[in-house]
């Protein structure tokens, strides 16, 4: 605490307040030499309103001591009308310090975090709120940048109501941070926010929520999450990382989030009374359990898509006498009265391989009710499950043999409830899964109510139609708008400049409209740029006669906003006189959502069609969450793909790959390179006299699928292990080939 004049009297004020509320002092300040003036005098009860409008720049130190009864409040003269941006970021420090009502918009922090509860190492927050703020989008620059947005020190601090939305770059949402050495009870509530859209990182350090790390995870944290609300989460594979003892993750709503709460370190948490709604989209998962005597009660899990680490329920296979950061083998688990329905898998005894050779042990999985999406089996076993005791639960779909005696198979009819949940209609199945009284916590129920949650989406087509002739393409494009569409009439567009692209703009045209170009690139995308094109022509034939040319590349500089491109009815020519020519270079530190190429038409390109492989290092960054190629003729074509995820990380769902319906004819010694894609599709293709295709499985849970292709005078592929996994996850099947390989 800082020595200041007034500590006496502040002091007394506060013993007077435990009997009888004093009426603080109220300041409405107008900058910040004004601001900074009232907080040397602060005193508790003291109420500091910042004036509406927008603070540049403001790195606000809130520090004093409130009492429970006159807390010190930071608040906004309207709440929602005081916009923190440029370099803005907040210290909490002291004791009841409360802020409400700002936002942090446009702009990131000076630092690595936007909101902390300390001023330093030595001067943290206790008993101190944070309500009804805002962070929205305040990212740094580049993605590889990496800052947490709130950071929680001390303890019985509460974060609620806030809002939490548009994290790109790389770090953790909201964590706890239980500094080494200094484990403590932090009793911290994290409730009833709204955490928005977050969009795929395509690295680790894109969880929205963490509580401490794996030093100190074998104390006990004390936090309470719940009634959040967390709506499409899709940073990494942990939308919550548990790694702390003695958490509750209680009655929470996880909207169409890809990944799971992840019980990673730390033992005695529970997790209970949330609801998770998959909607059927990809990787969405329920709970992954790790360490000793974790409960896992009383949720609802629907339409969940996730398989293996992200099924609805995953226990994971520990490492014997594992280090801190690795895995502790699963004792004591007690799953308990769930509903499990729609869901794509449970795994039990994930993870087993010659390292996690654990399996779980005095654990017991008892009366949930389990319905499954398809009709493959939904319950999958990677290990020895002995140490699970069954009993009680009922199952739709296919029950493993060795389970049969502790979940019955039969039909489950459904009904919808009030609630909107779903449950059983038969009375004798009521005693099973979820209570009947679970009710999810809807978005209106979190964060502000005076902040909107749904931003208007802007995508493709979604604007103006602009026409558009030869000789005013530039003008035109200056004056597109995000969404916008130009359509371009027959004639010939000569291109002298490349053509920065910062918005999601299509470019339309029949085949009669062709365009040439003379720089290195026609299209060089940039911040906020996504690129569709439909029905083109496109020549490279005036291009510099020197390697690395390409129709379309992604941003020169690291960026935070995932691009898309979309590729269709299109002609690509002139494209094999310079040497690597590509028609899509990713470059690094930039992440696309997807590539995809449709029906086009490519004769003669020097390059690749699709040139991934820009991120290098072992972290794991990798180009796209999905690309693919479909329905297209490739000509001497240098290269169909070449994608790359190299290192060991494990903690993102993509790259996918898809290559269907292609015809593929002569080209260069290599047609496709990929190595570390996690699911690869390669189907009903023709390839003649093409080159070889090299598909190398990296960590993760790697599968490659080659089926329906014909092959004439083409390599038979060849697929690789990098690491040791213990079932390669191939399939090839239906290929016929003919020919003797060039
Ligand atoms: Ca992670």
């Amino acid at each position: 605490m800082r020595k200041r004049p007034g500590n006496w009297a502040a002091a007394a004020a506060s013993l007077w307040a435990a009997s009888t509320p004093a009426l603080g002092a109220e300041h409405l300040v107008h900058d910040q030499a004004e601001y900074r003036q009232v907080m040397k005098n602060v005193r508790a009860g003291d109420v500091i309103r910042l004036a509406d409008g927008v603070w540049q720049d403001f790195p606000v130190l809130f520090e004093g001591r409130g009492t429970a009864s006159d807390p010190i409040t930071l608040t906004a003269q309207t709440k929602g009308k005081v916009i923190l941006s440029g370099g803005s970021s907040l210290k909490i420090a002291g004791t009841y310090m409360v802020v409400s009502g700002l936002v942090f918009r446009n702009g990131h922090a000076p630092g690595d975090e936007v909101i902390s509860f300390r001023r330093d190492a030595r001067t943290i927050a206790s008993h101190s709120r944070l309500t009804e703020v805002v962070i929205d989008h305040f990212n740094k620059p580049s993605r590889r940048q990496e800052d947490r947005w709130v950071s929680l020190y001390g303890t019985d601090n509460r974060v609620d109501h806030s809002w939490f939305a548009g994290k790109g770059n790389a770090g953790v949402t909201l964590a706890v941070v239980r500094p080494k050495g200094q484990p403590q009870a932090n009793r911290h509530r994290i409730d009833s926010n709204y955490f928005g859209p977050r969009p795929p990182l395509g690295s680790n350090g894109g969880e929205t929520l963490r509580i401490g790390t794996s030093d100190e995870s074998l104390s006990d944290s004390a936090t309470i999450v719940e009634n959040n609300y967390f709506d499409r989460c899709d940073g990494e594979v942990e939308i919550i990382s548990v790694k702390s003892g003695g958490n509750i993750i209680r009655g929470n709503t996880l909207f169409q989030s890809q990944g799971s709460v992840v019980l990673r370190h730390g033992n005695g948490n529970l997790v209970e009374r949330n609801i998770f709604l998959g909607g059927g989209k990809l990787h969405t998962g329920g709970v992954r359990i790790i360490n000793a005597d974790q409960t896992v009660r009383h949720n609802y899990m629907e339409g969940l898509a996730g398989t293996d680490f992200t099924s609805a329920i995953a226990v994971m296979n520990g490492v014997p006498g594992s280090s801190i950061n690795r895995y502790h083998p699963v004792s004591g688990a007690l799953i308990t009265h769930n509903s499990l329905f729609d869901i794509a898998r449970i795994t039990l005894g994930a993870g087993a391989d010659a390292e996690r050779s654990a399996p779980p042990k005095d654990s017991r999985f008892t009366s949930n009710l389990v319905s499954g999406a398809g009709e493959q089996d939904i319950i999958q076993i990677d290990a020895d499950v002995r140490g699970i005791r069954f009993v009680d639960n009922v199952a739709s779909g296919g029950v493993p043999v060795a389970l049969a005696t502790g979940i019955a198979h039969r039909p489950i009819a459904l009904s919808r409830a009030k609630t909107g949940l779903l449950v059983p209609t038969d009375p004798l199945l009521a005693r099973l899964g979820a209570p009947a009284d679970l009710q999810p916590v809807g978005k209106d129920q979190t964060g502000p109510t005076w902040y909107p949650k749904d931003a208007p989406k802007v995508g493709f087509d979604s604007g103006h139609r602009l026409d558009v002739a030869p000789g005013v393409l530039g003008a035109a494009i200056a004056k597109a708008q995000p969404g916008d569409t130009l359509q371009l009439s027959a004639g010939r567009y000569d291109v002298a400049a490349p053509i920065v692209v910062t918005i999601p703009l299509t470019i339309a045209g029949p085949k009669e409209a062709m365009l040439s170009f003379a720089g290195t690139t026609l299209f060089q995308l940039g911040e906020g740029g996504s690129l569709r094109i439909k029905g083109l022509s496109i020549r490279g034939d005036a291009a510099p006669g020197q390697p690395g040319n390409a129709v379309i590349r992604s941003a020169l500089v690291p960026t935070i906003a995932n691009y898309a491109v979309e590729l269709s009815g299109t002609a690509f020519t002139g494209m094999d006189k310079a040497p690597d020519f590509d028609i899509m270079a990713t470059t690094a530190g930039t992440f696309a959502d997807h590539i995809s190429i449709e029906n086009v038409v490519i004769s003669g390109l020097s390059g690749t069609v699709v040139a991934a492989a820009a991120e290098t290092g072992g972290k794991g960054y990798y180009p796209a969450e999905r690309i693919s190629i479909a329905g297209s003729q490739f000509a001497d074509v240098g290269r169909i793909a070449d994608v790359l995820r190299g290192g060991t990380d494990e903690s993102t769902f993509g790259p996918a790959f898809v290559l269907r319906n292609n015809g593929i004819i002569d080209g260069g010694p290599s047609a496709l390179t990929l190595s570390g894609v996690q699911s690869t599709l390669i189907a009903d293709n023709r390839f003649v006299r093409a080159g070889a295709i090299d598909i190398a499985h990296s960590v993760g849970a790697p599968e490659t699928r080659i089926v329906h292709n014909r092959m004439a005078a083409t390599p038979q592929p060849r697929i690789t292990q990098l690491y040791p996994q213990a079932m390669p996850r191939v399939e090839m099947a239906d290929n016929i080939a003919t020919g003797v390989a060039q």
